[in-house]
């Protein structure tokens, strides 16, 4: 029991003081602030081929284990939200604080404690079963929190299909549970595609209704048929896909113009019942029928996803009833992640990470006691998934 115990408090002093040290690094998007190389050196020492990959002004690292199939990757990102008046925060967000019970700082639950589990799992893994069959390996990127992510995991992956690097699971350690640590699974994620409409019409005096063409008059019934069509019924794991309208802007101002021109930017929030393709598809063809001159510039942000009940899913259930308990409840709620990307390669992709109730707030914080389970947690996964021998 004594062996145990200090085999534990072991444990709990190398999580709490790798998630410190993140802490300490003030890696605001897209800053890495020296993140990835503190974890690159750590798992190149236990044996892991590290490759950096900076794009632009993001950092990204790919840390490899072992070789060929299946490949199980543990997915996260080093940077942090801005903090907000830092004279708010209980304790320096960049200070890392312990005060009941709970580790305070920024980043300690979104997502620097999970970093920090996910790079302990792997290191005791890779040296505990150096001879374990295919390959396991960390991917991070300092560019998940900002508006586009257009150079951290989404440029990799693009990488990773020209030299055809295969992932078959992939877990990501963001802050996923709500209560307690392993409450929930998440296991897909709506999509969501935006659109910028730009309508045309012919501006004029409002009292030669025969002379202008109103952007106004034409947009409105297009836009409210949009808003009323059923674009799907959703399934066993998604509500129906919704659509909304978020701004509109026309008009100059005078009261004796019809306007020129009438934008309008909306957004679908998509299940897996519907596809980008066909949404923008089905939106075009009902603005052509209401006869609009128009164009839309579409930005997708990310396909719908849901990862069956398979290898992946089995393991982390597994894991859970394992080192806390129960088994997690699976989920498809919650914003994006990065994981949007990884799951078009085909990847059965889950989110499982610490409870997320203080994310991007003043006082973001993390429990110690789920701190501690975490490396564990992760590193059972491998074990169910890649074997112990
Ligand atoms: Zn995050």
């Amino acid at each position: 029991m004594l062996v145990f115990v200090s085999r534990l408090c072991v444990q709990m002093s190398e999580i709490l003081d790798l998630t410190r040290d993140l802490i300490r690094r003030r890696s605001i998007t897209p800053d890495d602030a020296g993140c990835q190389a503190l974890i690159a050196e750590r798992l190149s020492r236990a044996g892991f081929a590290i490759e950096h990959r900076r794009y632009a002004d993001v950092d990204n690292l790919w840390a490899t284990h072992g070789s060929g199939g299946p490949v199980l990757v543990f997915l996260g990102h080093t940077d942090v939200v801005p903090t907000g008046p830092e004279n708010e925060w209980a304790s320096p967000p960049f200070e890392p604080t312990i005060h009941d019970g709970r580790l305070y700082g920024r980043g300690a639950a979104d997502m620097k404690s999970g970093v920090a589990a996910m790079t302990l799992a792997l290191e005791s893994y890779a040296k505990a079963h150096p001879g374990h069959r295919g390959t396991v390996a960390l991917l991070l990127t300092s560019d998940e929190e900002g508006p586009k992510n257009e150079h951290g995991v989404r440029r990799v992956v693009e990488e990773f299909r020209r030299r055809g690097q295969r992932v078959d699971w992939c877990v990501t350690g963001e802050p996923s549970s709500i209560e307690h640590l392993g409450d929930i699974v998440r296991v897909g994620r709506r999509g969501s595609l935006s659109g910028h409409l730009r309508v045309r019409g012919v501006q004029g005096h409002v009292a030669y209704p025969d002379k202008v063409r109103n952007p106004i008059h034409l947009a409105a019934p297009a836009l409210a048929e949009l808003a009323a069509t059923r674009w799907d019924e959703g399934n066993e794991a998604f509500p129906p896909t919704s659509f909304q309208v978020s701004n509109v802007r026309s008009g100059t101002g005078a009261l004796n113009v019809v306007p020129g021109a009438l934008e309008a930017w909306f957004n679908f929030r998509f299940c897996t019942a519907s596809t980008a393709q066909g949404l923008r598809e089905r939106t075009e063809a009902i603005l052509r029928r209401h006869g609009l001159d128009f164009t839309i510039d579409w930005d997708l942000s990310g396909e719908a996803f849901l990862t069956q009940d398979g290898a992946l899913r089995r393991a982390v259930t597994q894991a859970c009833r394992d080192l806390l308990g129960a088994a997690p409840t699976p989920d498809t709620g919650g914003g994006t992640s990065d994981a949007r990307f990884i799951a078009p390669l085909g990847a059965e992709v889950v989110e499982l990470g610490p409870v997320n109730a203080s994310i991007h707030k003043i006082d973001e914080c993390v429990a110690l006691d789920e701190l501690e389970v975490l490396p564990r947690l992760h590193r059972r996964v491998a074990e169910l998934l890649l074997g112990e021998g």
